[in-house]
């Protein structure tokens, strides 16, 4: 597998790159910007963009979603319940001051269960509402492998002080969902460094019994 995951955008959104050796074929996951980027790394590997994936709506994961889709022509995947979120972005840019990027309603909706990826790099979508009501994890059985989006960091977690984020509903995903995993499984977060379900569930101070719900 061919995995790349390198910081985008003002606010330095990690987006994933993953794409099958033999068949050529890539996802990317989280193109919030540096679309240039993007662009340059699938063609130094020859990959040809099958699918968008979306973790959540804030602007700098979604916010290069429309443009690298114009380029590519690969569908877009965010779970609908982040579409309130979409439809907010110009309020959303306006928390950064920046321009407001254009946006376009995704092709299908990341649904709990779906299985999104490719054929050898097959992604099953976990939905943890919490940092927003639509955020989803992308977990990879085969490579061990989740992109948490803002759900869960190296120490921390999302915040939930936004608009549509629940704290409670962050630590029931969390718990429920991800710490169901088994502790050698990856950890690649929508920021900062990437880490493993045994390390947070060792380390993590929001993942200790007395946070928990
Ligand atoms: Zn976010």
């Amino acid at each position: 597998m061919i995995l790349e995951s390198f910081p985008v955008g003002p606010l330095r959104c990690n987006c994933t790159i993953l794409g099958d050796e033999a068949t050529r074929e890539a996802i990317v996951i989280d193109p919030g910007d540096n679309i240039p980027e993007i662009l340059s790394r699938l063609q130094k590997h020859g990959l040809t963009l099958r699918q968008i994936v979306i973790t959540h709506a804030h602007i700098d994961h979604v916010g290069g979603a429309s443009r690298l889709k114009t380029a590519t022509g690969a569908p877009v995947f965010l779970n609908q319940k982040d579409l309130p979120l979409l439809d907010a972005m110009e309020m959303q840019a306006g928390w950064l001051g920046i321009a407001t990027p254009e946006v376009a309603p995704p092709d299908a909706s990341a649904d709990d269960g779906v299985t999104l990826g490719l054929p050898t790099v097959a992604g099953e979508v976990i939905h943890t509402p919490g940092h927003t009501p639509g955020s989803i994890c992308l977990l990879f059985p085969h490579q061990d492998l989740l992109i948490a989006g803002d759900t869960l960091f190296a120490g921390s977690i999302g915040r939930t002080d936004l608009p549509g984020g629940d704290g409670r509903q962050i630590l029931r995903s969390l718990r429920d969902r991800l710490l169901v995993l088994p502790d050698t499984t990856r950890v690649l977060p929508g920021h900062g460094p990437q880490t493993t379900i045994g390390e947070e569930r060792q380390s993590n101070p929001f993942l200790q019994p007395e946070f928990r719900m």
